[in-house]
């Protein structure tokens, strides 16, 4: 292997020392995503990348990409960062390539109904660059003001519109790829992005940055509607919340959004900010179409929430609510860090899911919420988060509840959503036998294994010993599992918010 310092001029050769970082602030800024880790995750990996690389092209991604072949290093992808499970930090350092400097829409194609975009653009910017021309995406990722393009096609996201507009997967015409030997690949032909013949696009959406580093994507966009109304309402429990959502995907209406939201996350907002909504379990639901579209889809809603008890909000509470709609997690500011479980689960299933997490939730003594949307007309999504703090003792302890959740999605003829570092093992439970075809996949397209190596199939540790060199995946189940044990057993339920304890009496 060349030395750092080597590597390092090798970098800097390349994109000029403007864009390479190896200060100890900026590789600790890139050692965790969204997701909080305990500080004795670093025993196991090394989470801090050796430099920062800031790409603005797809020759300078190819570039860094064959250096890798000289030093050795190992190569981590990056959008923004705000993964859950570790999928864009580093396990053995290396080189981290930061995406968010190729920002810009390289062309937009109203005839076509096509935009090609950068994949360091997020999602947001993408969104209010359509929406000045009058287009609009058929689904926008959940985390659409941090999540990338690249990032959240690797994450396999899911998130606004798909109820009408179908997975994000088929929204994409085509990508462009730099592959791990350096070469660049267009997953579809330009003049069959229809996929009439191959095309490998599905093959890189969910690879978690494991297959090549997504350089540019053309998608799909279609015209805007003349009106999206969102509508909300407050329900006595979180149950008929989510039987309402399942009325709905069993009436003929198709709504643009449709989402749940427990009282416990209002109690956090409000915490935070008063003017918040008043603390209830609160299902929210965006519809579009023309203004009489608009009108009587609105009706029937209202007859489906009347049936389990649900009081419309005012619509200037839901319009606050709807325009916050990106921002989901800023009870991570009551503990300094939060933990995401993110479920697929069958829809007819919703409520029995969403009582499942807060059973689980208050077995573990944490503080949390929980969330819920529509995927489709089979799938919702279940994805309830907890509050941790990673500087305590027990802090790391919170992580339990995401296996915890996972398992319950499983036995729920659901499944859990990402792998990352450290929840491999549920891959093999998604997959079955289907795994050693996955894993085939990747030798044949980086043999060396060299970009996300020892990530969402295998669980690599920092150690180049045998023995030491990997950890099988049970074994962080166990891990996991133990972290839950030890949650149980703590005598205390953890108070980031005295008014959460209070709801909790009532
Ligand atoms: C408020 C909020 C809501 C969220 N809701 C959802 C949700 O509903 N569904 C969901 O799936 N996730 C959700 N997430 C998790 C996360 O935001 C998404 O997965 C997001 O799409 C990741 O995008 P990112 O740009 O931050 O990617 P990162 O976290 O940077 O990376 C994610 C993975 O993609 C790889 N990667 C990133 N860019 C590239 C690239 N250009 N080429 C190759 N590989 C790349 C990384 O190596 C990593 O494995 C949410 C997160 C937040 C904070």
């Amino acid at each position: 292997m060349a030395s750092l310092d080597y590597a390092y001029r090798r970098l800097v050769n390349t994109l000029g020392p403007e864009r390479v970082a190896r200060s100890e602030f900026e590789r600790m800024v890139y050692s965790h995503d969204f997701a909080s880790l305990p500080k004795v995750a670093l025993l196991q990996w090394k989470l801090y990348p050796d430099f920062v690389a800031l790409p603005q092209t797809t020759e300078e991604v190819a570039a860094l990409v064959k250096l890798s072949d000289e030093s050795l290093l190992q190569i981590t992808p990056r959008g923004g960062g705000t993964g859950w499970y570790g999928g864009s930090v580093p396990n053995r350092g290396g080189v981290m390539i930061d995406m968010r400097k190729m920002n810009h829409v390289v062309a937009f194609d109203p005839d076509g109904r096509k935009v090609t975009v950068e994949a360091g653009v997020t999602w947001k910017d993408l969104e209010d660059f359509l929406e000045a021309k009058g287009f609009a995406l058929p689904v926008v990722p959940v985390n659409a003001i941090g999540s990338t393009v690249g990032g959240a096609i690797n994450s396999g996201s899911s998130g606004f519109g798909a109820p009408r507009g179908g997975s994000l997967c088929d929204a994409i015409a085509f990508l462009k790829v730099v592959l791990p030997d350096g070469s660049i690949l267009k997953t579809a032909s330009e003049a069959d992005a229809d996929g009439h013949l191959a095309n490998l696009t599905p093959l890189f959406f969910g690879a978690e940055g494991t297959l090549g580093v997504i350089t540019e994507a053309t998608l799909r966009v279609v015209t805007k509607p003349e009106t999206l109304r969102a509508v909300a309402y407050a329900f006595p429990s979180l149950a008929a919340a989510a039987r309402f959502l399942t009325a709905i995907v069993d009436s003929a209406l198709v709504p643009y959004h449709a989402a749940v939201a427990s009282r416990d996350h209002f109690i956090f907002e409000r915490a935070l900010r008063p003017d918040s909504p008043d603390p209830a379990d609160i299902a929210i639901v965006a519809v579009q179409g023309s203004k009489d579209e608009v009108a009587d889809q609105e009706r029937s809603v209202d007859v489906l929430a009347a049936k389990e008890s649900g009081a419309k909000l005012a619509p200037a509470v839901t319009d606050a609510l709807w325009r916050e709609r990106y921002d989901n997690y800023s009870a991570r500011r009551l503990s300094r860090g939060l933990v995401t479980s993110y479920n697929l689960v069958p829809v007819g299933r919703l409520s029995e899911a969403v009582e499942t997490a807060i059973e689980i939730r208050d077995k573990l003594k944490l503080n949390g919420a929980v969330q819920a949307f529509l995927v489709d007309s089979t799938t919702a999504a279940l994805v309830p988060y907890v509050l941790m703090d990673d500087t305590r003792p027990s802090g790391g302890t919170a992580l339990g509840f995401v296996k915890r959740m996972g398992d319950a999605a499983f036995k729920m003829d659901g499944h859990s959503m990402g792998l990352g570092l450290f929840l491999v093992f549920n891959l093999r439970k998604m997959h079955g036998r289907a795994t050693s075809f996955i894993s085939s996949v990747k030798v044949v397209f980086d043999p060396r294994k060299k970009i996300n190596g020892g990530k969402t199939l295998e669980v690599w540790t920092k150690y180049p010993w045998p023995g030491l060199r990997a950890i099988p995946p049970p074994g962080m189940a166990v891990g996991l599992e133990i972290a839950a044990v030890l949650r149980r057993a703590k005598p205390t339920r953890d108070r980031f918010v005295r008014a959460y304890e209070h709801g909790k009496e009532e």
